[in-house]
């Protein structure tokens, strides 16, 4: 019963309710079997008799909706189940009607040759309807198991088989005990045994055989090649993977078969241990690439139970591999060629600005027309936007291209917060702006990170805060915490007392190519890249932009930047130099006693230098191109050598090595003037050995700057209230 139960425990539930219902009725006809056993009387005997044929109508009927929910006929069931259930409910009446009229069998008894009475019935013609009512159910039952039969196949036939066999054999014990007029039914006995075996066909064998069917199946037609090796190193299997593409089977199977020989590598088969390799043969002139592993595979305790390889074919991906990579090449190309291209555009957009700007300074010092400085100033402007927007443009396409590299090196904040005070106090003054800047004294002094980033996050911050502000002013506030030791987070405040920014605009502000009340702004210049590149910027320095902004009230922009501190030393009160611009031009130094050298191959440029450093006293001489400077440094000694980089052979660099490598300039600083702007040309100059680098379009002061720097101390004379 135990087992049973068990067994029944597997089988789902949706069926289970009929195997339990049949397991019932079979224990109560058990019962009522051995009640008649040992039955004392012909009452006993008779009431035992009238329940264990009832239990039989009800074995039956529960089988039998179980044969049928099982082999699907489910809508006969469903049609059977109210005519089935009266039939038997009257059945059963006439079978206790019994104990009163004796129509259905009489109650004899039996003595057998040791004694023992039992009790046997005497069956009369109306029990014939009885036994009837059983047979056609059972029929029934057998019509519904040979249907499925016939339509089922292969491994799925033997769940009906052995539903059949079960049936067939009760049907047989059942008439064996009607013929010999047993005191004891052995077909109830067997109905328990029979759900035992059923679950187990239906439950057990058969889906394992369909199983493994299933799995040999699957195995034999899989993408991989699959070879099962016993401890003997005979092949047991090989899958038509393997036929197909090494063209051998299980008994054309050696050592010494391909690829197995190449990657056993004159070992046997048993001496080796797991391992994965890669295996690549010629096949048709193009290369075959396999990934072959091999296992050994052991039983529950450990022992050897032999090994298999796994061969898995990734020609197809190993070519897909090859074209993204030849895709990502192809994109790495197409990237380089837009830099390149951009380093070109703006090399030539750089080279005549420089020509431009060069002279109109020129025009600046030189006039003491007021109407034609201010035309002059009105060029700077315009060239000044002209060269910013490039320098956006260009900065943008390296931010997007990945190629925006952070380079730090030591620093003085005040001098950044005061390069882009200086550059746009002028703005603000003229448009009646106050600037306040509230710097915390105790900033250390050293700072080590990219100075030119950062000035360029402060500079587009301060100029949007002048250029979207009409009264008021604009206050910077410069705070920092330690949040590690050697470690700041320096903290600056931007706010403005202009235009202000609605909530639904803050959301979109640091977009690339959105600007922000487009229509309002019109007359205000921008691109509408300069809060997305800051934004980029500052996340490449693990820092933070945010803004606070109420429309109409103004902006607060904050920027927090983690910077290691190289000189913890209060770098005091924050001051402001006087603004230069506008002033009349006075040169920074003279120098009388110096020589230099500049070398451009385009005339124009040439004027623009020795043009912008015409006040400085210095002995200026010229060449056109790289040849001329390596003939004019063989003899002549410099103290300095301005060298423009692209010109046509000898460029700047290898004229550069040549008057390193020999002749009076071996030890000269030499300078490149470079319009090309593109990132890490700078660094790369400096690798090459250039002194400094100045980018074009050359300003005055910044030329002097440099000038002051490199020329020997002792022939540069500063001049009154100069400061570089
Ligand atoms: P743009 O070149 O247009 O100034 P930005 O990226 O610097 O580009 O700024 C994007 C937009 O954000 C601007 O068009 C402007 O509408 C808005 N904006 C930026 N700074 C401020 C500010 N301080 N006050 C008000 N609006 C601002």
């Amino acid at each position: 019963m135990f087992f049973l139960q068990r067994s029944i425990r597997k089988i789902k539930a949706y069926y289970r309710k009929w195997l339990l219902f049949t397991a019932l009725f079979a224990s109560i006809g058990m019962i009522a079997n051995i009640f008649i056993a040992y039955a004392m009387d012909p009452l006993m005997a008779e009431i035992s008799y009238c329940v264990y044929f009832s239990s039989i109508d009800y074995i039956i009927m529960f089988l039998c909706g179980f044969i049928a929910l099982y082999t699907g006929h489910l809508k006969i069931r469903k049609a059977l189940v109210i005519p089935v259930r009266i039939i038997l409910l009257l059945d059963n009446i006439s079978l206790f009607l019994n104990l009163a009229f004796k129509h259905q069998f009489d109650i004899y008894e039996y003595k057998n040759r040791y004694g023992v009475v039992f009790y046997l019935t005497n069956l009369k013609p109306v029990f014939n309807i009885h036994l009837m009512i059983d047979y056609v159910m059972i029929l029934v039952a057998l019509v519904f198991v040979i249907i499925k039969l016939f339509k089922s196949y292969s491994y799925y036939r033997n769940k009906y088989f052995s539903i059949l066999f079960v049936v067939l054999l009760i049907v047989a014990l059942n008439a064996v005990y009607m013929m010999f007029s047993l005191p004891l039914d052995a077909s109830v006995l067997f109905y328990p045994i029979g759900l035992v075996l059923i679950t187990y066909f239906t439950e057990k064998r058969v889906p394992r055989a369909i199983r493994s069917s299933v799995m040999r199946s699957a195995v034999q037609v899989m993408t991989e090649g699959l070879i099962l090796i016993d401890i003997d190193d005979n092949c047991l299997y090989a899958n038509d993977f393997i036929k197909n593409y090494f063209g051998f089977d299980r008994e054309s199977f050696s050592e010494d078969v391909e690829p197995i020989k190449t990657i056993l590598n004159g070992k046997h088969i048993s001496e080796t241990s797991d391992f994965s390799t890669e295996y690549v043969r010629e096949k048709d002139g193009h290369d075959e690439h396999f990934i072959i592993s091999f296992n050994r595979f052991y039983d529950n305790r450990g022992r050897d139970l032999g090994s298999y390889f796994v061969i898995d074919d990734t020609t197809s991906a190993n070519r897909v591999m090859a074209e993204l990579e030849n895709a990502r090449e192809e994109a790495d190309k197409a990237s380089r060629a837009k830099s390149d291209f951009l380093a070109n555009m703006s090399h030539e957009i750089r080279t005549p600005l420089n020509s431009l700007l060069g002279m109109n300074e020129m025009v600046f010092r030189e006039s003491d027309d007021p109407k034609v400085k201010e035309y002059s100033e009105n060029i700077r402007m315009a060239g000044d936007s002209l060269l910013s927007l490039i320098n956006d443009i260009l900065d943008f396409s390296k931010i997007e291209a990945g190629r925006m590299e952070i380079i730090p090196d030591a620093y003085n904040f005040h001098k950044v917060l005061r390069d882009c005070y200086n550059m746009m106090a002028p703005t603000a003054t003229e448009k009646g702006l106050f600037v306040h800047i509230d710097c915390d004294e105790n900033l250390p002094s050293k700072l080590h990170g990219d100075e030119v980033r950062i000035r360029q996050i402060l500079s587009n911050l301060l100029s949007n805060a002048v250029k979207y502000t009409k009264e008021g002013g604009i206050t910077i506030t410069v705070t920092f915490d330690d949040f590690n030791p050697g470690f700041i987070n320096v903290k600056v405040d931007v706010k403005d007392t202009g235009v202000g920014i609605s909530e639904e605009n803050q959301k979109i502000l640091f977009d690339a190519f959105r600007r922000v009340d487009e229509s309002k702004n019109r007359n205000i210049e921008g691109t509408g890249l300069g809060l997305a590149i800051t934004k980029q910027l500052v996340g490449l320095m693990g820092g933070e932009l945010s803004v606070k902004s109420k429309l109409r009230e103004g902006s607060t922009f904050t920027v927090i930047i983690p910077q290691p501190v190289l000189d913890a030393a209060p770098a005091g009160k924050f001051t402001t130099s006087a603004v230069t611009a506008g002033k009349k031009y006075k040169e920074k130094f003279i120098a009388p006693d110096a020589k230099i050298l500049v070398v451009d191959d385009v005339p124009m440029n040439i004027k623009v230098v020795t043009a912008l450093l015409s006040k400085n006293q210095m002995t200026v001489k010229t060449a056109g191109g790289g040849q001329e400077a390596i003939d004019l440094c063989k003899t002549e000694k410099f103290d300095l050598v301005l060298m423009d980089h692209m010109m046509p052979s000898p460029d700047g660099v290898e004229a550069f090595r040549s008057i390193k490598s020999s002749g009076a300039n071996t030890d000269t600083p030499v300078i490149v003037l470079t319009a090309n702007a593109i990132n890490g040309a700078d660094k790369e100059y400096l690798k090459i050995g250039f002194s400094d680098y100045i980018s074009k379009p050359v300003r005055g002061a910044e030329l002097e700057d440099m000038l002051i720097k490199h020329l020997p101390s002792g022939k540069v004379e500063m001049r009154d209230g100069a400061q570089i």
